[in-house]
């Protein structure tokens, strides 16, 4: 946990169960805020890669939850950094709708859900937002490419950068936290995942991209031939 090099650029921000990533290039991008009041470990791992806090110019969200979202309000508040989020997603940070509640259809959902309700935290609206669609070039990294990953939330975006291998960021459209790469859907994975079935249609589009490198917002990075595992996970979930 803590802070890990991924690759030559990319760097995980361990926040507990939940991760954010850096890109430091010409200048600094932030994918994920992680938890709230976690924007102190955003910043060193932007001075260990000899960056500035004025530096981070574009933090991208893959979704709204609460430990994707968490930081975002104070990570703007030091920074001059521009917020990138797919339109569905966009009126649940800007506080203009309520983020939809745990999956009834999930038995975890049925039990925790309203415990796991209580305890996620109610953050400050963001008015400033950028919105970014499928197939979108985000002008951060030297270019990252939008993938809208619908199934989780229904505006849940993931993002290929094509530089350093190739590198995804899944976000929770896929998670690495048991046994290799798989969709947010099932007993504890699928409890705030809000449409299954368009959630394992959006993991089977990620595996058809070509990608080395797998960074996800729960579970470690896969480092090497990332594209090949998701597919492999593709072919046991069609037996
Ligand atoms: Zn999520
Ligand atoms: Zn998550």
């Amino acid at each position: 946990m803590g802070i890990e090099r991924v690759t030559a650029d990319v760097y995980r921000i361990g926040m507990g169960y939940v991760s954010a990533y850096l890109i430091a290039q010409e200048a600094v991008t932030v994918i994920d805020t992680g938890l709230p009041k976690h924007r102190e470990i955003i910043l060193e791992a932007a001075s260990k890669a000899g960056r500035k806090a004025d530096e981070v110019k574009h933090i991208l969200l893959t979704h709204h939850h609460a430990d994707h979202t968490g930081s975002l309000a104070e990570l703007l508040a030091a920074t001059s950094a521009k917020a990138y989020i797919h339109p569905l997603d966009a009126p649940i940070v800007r506080g203009e709708k309520p983020a939809p509640g745990p999956n009834r259809d999930v038995l975890a959902g049925r039990v925790l859900g309203p415990l796991m309700a209580r305890i996620t935290p109610t953050l400050q609206p963001i008015e400033a937002l950028e919105e970014t669609n499928d197939g979108d070039e985000v002008p951060a990294a030297g270019g990252l490419k939008a993938i809208h990953t619908p199934g989780h939330t229904a505006g849940h975006l993931s993002f290929v950068w094509p530089q350093n291998g190739g590198v995804l960021f899944a976000g929770d459209a896929a998670g690495n936290v048991l046994s290799g790469p798989r969709p947010p859907v099932g007993a504890l994975g699928g409890m705030f995942t809000e449409d299954v079935a368009a959630a394992k249609e959006s993991f089977r589009r990620l595996a058809e991209l070509e990608f080395e490198v797998a960074c996800f917002g729960h579970g470690g990075p896969i480092k090497g031939k990332a594209h090949t595992a998701f597919r492999q996970k593709v072919e046991k979930l069609a037996k």
